[in-house]
C-alpha cells in the first residue's frame, strides 16, 4: 500500500482524451484517497475550472496532446482563470523542447508517457506539498485556448497563437512585473530569435485589445527596460 496523497482527500482535475488511460487514472487515483474530476479537452477542462472556480482543485493532470488544444495553451487560460494549483503535464512527445515550453506556460511538473501510476501519485505528491504560493484573485478577462480569444464584458477579440501566449504569461503573474526574457520565451517557444522590438509591437497590440474587451481597470503596464505588467 502506497497510501494516499495527502491526509486530506485532494481534488485532482484529470484532462486526457484518450479514453482507456483517463479511466485507468481515475480508477487508480481514487484508490489513493483522491478525489478525480475528468476532462476530455481542453474546453472541458476549462469549463470545470470555471464551473467550479479556481480554487476547487488541488492539482491538475493534463496531457498535451489533446484533440481541440495543445495542452500547454489550457494550462495557460486556466493560470489566466486564477488557477493556482499545480500542473503536471502528460506528454508522449517527450523531448526537452516540450518539457522547457510545458514550463514557460505555467505547468509544474511533467511526466512521459508511458509512465507507472505510483510515479504519478509520487509527483501529485511532491506537488501538492509544493504548492503554496498564492496568485492574485484573476480579472473579468478569459482566455480561451480553443480559439485563441480574449473573452471580456465589452466582447470577444481574436489573437493570434503568439499573442495568446504573450498575454496569458502577462496574465498569469498579475500584478507582477513580467522580465522581456520570459515574454519572449512564453511567446516564442521554439526559441525563435526576434527582432528587439517586436515584443514591444504585440505588446502594443494586446494593450489595444484589452482595453477593447473591456474590464475597466485591467491594462498592460510598461516597466522600462525591465518587463511589463498586467494590472
Ligand atoms: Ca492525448
Amino acid at each position: 500500500m502506497m497510501g494516499s496523497v495527502s491526509e486530506l482527500e485532494p481534488r485532482v482535475l484529470v484532462v486526457e482524451d484518450d479514453h482507456g488511460l483517463r479511466d485507468v487514472l481515475a480508477r487508480g487515483l481514487r484508490e489513493h484517497d483522491v478525489v478525480v474530476v475528468t476532462a476530455r479537452d481542453g474546453a472541458g477542462a476549462l469549463g470545470a475550472v470555471r464551473g467550479a472556480g479556481p480554487d476547487a482543485f488541488d492539482a491538475v493532470v493534463l496531457d498535451i496532446g489533446l484533440p481541440d488544444s495543445d495542452g500547454r495553451d489550457v494550462c495557460q487560460a486556466l493560470r489566466a482563470a486564477g488557477l493556482t494549483a499545480p500542473v503536471l503535464f502528460l506528454t508522449a512527445r517527450d523531448q526537452l523542447h516540450d518539457v522547457l515550453s510545458g514550463f514557460a506556460a505555467g505547468g509544474d511538473d511533467y511526466l512521459a508517457k508511458p509512465f507507472h501510476l505510483s510515479e504519478l501519485v509520487a509527483r501529485l505528491r511532491v506537488a501538492l506539498r509544493r504548492s503554496a504560493a498564492a496568485r492574485p484573485a484573476p480579472s473579468g478577462l478569459a482566455l480561451d485556448p480553443t480559439t485563441h480569444a480574449l473573452v471580456g464584458p465589452s466582447g470577444t477579440q481574436r489573437l493570434t497563437p503568439t499573442e495568446f501566449r504573450v498575454l496569458a504569461a502577462l496574465m498569469a503573474r498579475s500584478g507582477e512585473v513580467v522580465r522581456r526574457r520570459d515574454l519572449l520565451a512564453a511567446g516564442w517557444p521554439d526559441g525563435a530569435r526576434v527582432a528587439d522590438n517586436t515584443l514591444d509591437q504585440y505588446v502594443a497590440r494586446l494593450r489595444r485589445k484589452v482595453d477593447a474587451a473591456g474590464d475597466a481597470g485591467r491594462s498592460i503596464g510598461t516597466a522600462h527596460g525591465v518587463g511589463y505588467t498586467f494590472t
